[in-house]
């Protein structure tokens, strides 16, 4: 492996080994999402320490966060969490903080994919992006504009909106599109998290070059597979 040989800005790579402890079994009806890779396969554009402090600390005490408040709410035990983000504005800031983590986070991992498992754009996506943005490039600079200038903790999001138009995005927090409160809806098919656990051991505070060579992780197959089953509805 060329790359492990000196890892991010020329630091010895991180052993493959898990190095940070798995988080407690689901203590209620929503389950942590199993990585569908290792958390070693972004390497080099994600370090491993970021990506398992990142799934087992920061996503799984949003999802053990959530499942508390079905103590508070039990109707959400029988909800998707879809269902409960297009319906957020029914329960309280907890909810909408930690189902939108839930959530989001869920999506960030599968729109990943290491190297040789990235798939390619659809045809069909590449034509709504043309149509939309102008073409990919235009698309990923409009999107790079959203997630570098998302003013402090957030995201940045592709859409397919309730027209099946596609659109870029910013949310604060772990507020998504796909929430009944979000200003502007729709239903993220790609979304980065530039919350700094998203990249502040490998990058500290350059954003910018987090999202620059986030892009190579990718994974086009996922996302055209998502544009293709349309707006949730
Ligand atoms: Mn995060």
């Amino acid at each position: 492996m060329g790359w492990a040989a000196t890892g991010l800005h020329g630091r010895p790579s991180p052993s493959r080994g898990p190095r940070v402890e798995d988080p407690p079994p689901s203590n209620g009806p929503f389950s942590l999402t199993e990585m569908p890779y290792d958390y070693a396969d972004l390497e080099p554009q994600i370090d491993q320490l970021t990506m398992e402090i990142h799934h087992k600390r920061h996503h799984a005490g949003q999802l053990s966060n959530l499942n508390d408040a079905v103590a508070d709410f039990p109707e959400l035990a029988d909800m998707t969490v879809e269902e409960v983000m297009k319906n957020v504005s029914r329960f309280n800031t907890s909810v909408r903080n930690n189902g939108g983590g839930h959530y989001n986070h869920d999506l960030f991992w599968k729109v990943m994919a290491p190297a040789g498992k990235r798939g390619e754009i659809s045809e069909d996506l590449q034509t709504a992006l043309e149509r939309d943005f102008g073409g990919l490039e235009e698309m990923k600079e409009a999107f790079t504009a959203a997630a570098t200038g998302q003013f402090g903790s957030g995201w940045a999001w592709l859409i397919l909106d309730d027209e099946s138009h596609l659109q870029i995005v910013g949310t604060p927090n772990q507020d998504n599109p796909l929430m009944d409160l979000s200003p502007t809806r729709g239903t993220p098919i790609l979304g980065i998290d530039v919350w700094e656990h998203s990249y502040y051991l490998a990058y500290q505070n350059r954003r910018g070059a987090f999202v620059s060579n986030w892009w190579d992780t990718v994974n086009w197959g996922e996302v055209s597979r998502r544009f293709s089953e349309g707006p949730i509805h």
